[in-house]
């Protein structure tokens, strides 16, 4: 009888053992596929950029260099592009980080309103070369102090009105509002009347590297990582982001905020 028990025992720890083991190796073949697949993305953004520099450094070296127009020229397409591939290792330095699990949130009480003017002011230049405006519609003239990591809710702001304008039309409009919701939230909204974007695609564009112009070739292009990081820093708040978006009529992405009384 006990001989019996003892077996049923050991085929049951066996079986179990076998399942843990199966179930370890699913695991470790999933994050080897992850691995894999996030390393060809990042080759093939980096390859674009440097391919670039390579062109232009290859035609001056082959005689360009003496016209003195021409030289300077391409001196600063090089340098653009190595100014993108700059963004580009940050995004992923970033999106590494957060998706690891290996950054911190420093929370601290900070003004939303003067982030946003911060933003402005930073992206002027930029949305000026397309003859975008930036508005602010702010209910209240006065400070929003709200409880976040500052640096990171900046960079936040920073992604969503930088696409309003790489995604906007010429002569458009990017419009940021706040807004109190109940429970001690307030709403950021971020909207433009640029291109918009198609149903099939909403559910994807916080995607690590998805685009919908997969060309890459587009001049505004970034890194395709920008999305998926705003999704992270969000999210990582315990707060919501929203998108809504209509195809050639324009996008508004919004996201929620612990705010002060
Ligand atoms: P990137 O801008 O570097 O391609 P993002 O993650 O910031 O990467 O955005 C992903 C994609 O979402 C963009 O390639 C673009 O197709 C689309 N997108 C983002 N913001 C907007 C916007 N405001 N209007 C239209 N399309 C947008």
């Amino acid at each position: 009888q006990s001989i019996t028990t003892d077996m049923a025992t050991l085929t049951k720890e066996v079986q179990k053992f076998a399942k843990d083991k199966k179930l370890e190796i699913e695991t470790l073949k999933i994050r080897e596929e992850y691995r894999r697949e996030f390393l060809g993305n990042v080759s093939h953004e980096l390859k674009t950029p440097l391919f670039t520099v390579q062109g232009y450094l290859l035609t001056l070296l082959d005689g360009a260099m003496d016209d003195k127009n021409i030289r300077k020229k391409y001196l600063q397409r090089a340098e653009k592009g190595v100014e993108r591939l700059i963004y580009i290792v940050k995004d992923l330095d970033m999106i590494t980080k957060l998706e690891t699990g290996d950054i911190n949130l420093e929370l601290s009480e900070f003004d939303i309103v003067e982030v946003v003017q911060n933003v402005f002011d930073l992206l002027e230049m930029r949305a000026s070369k397309k003859n975008i405006t930036l508005t602010f519609d702010v209910k209240y003239k006065q400070k929003v102090l709200v409880f976040a990591d500052h640096e990171k809710i900046q960079q936040v702001v920073t992604n969503l009105v930088m696409n309003s304008i790489k995604y906007g039309k010429e002569n458009g409009t990017t419009e940021v509002s706040i807004e109190d919701l109940v429970n001690n939230k307030v709403i950021v909204r971020i909207t433009d009347n640029g291109e918009g974007i198609e149903k099939k695609h909403i559910s994807r564009l916080f995607e690590r590297f998805y685009r919908v112009d997969k060309s890459g070739a587009r001049s505004e292009g970034g890194s395709g990582l920008g999305l998926a990081i705003v999704k992270h820093i969000v999210e990582g708040h315990d707060e919501k982001i929203y998108i809504e978006s209509e195809y050639g009529v324009g996008s508004e992405f919004s996201f929620t905020l612990e705010k002060i009384k």
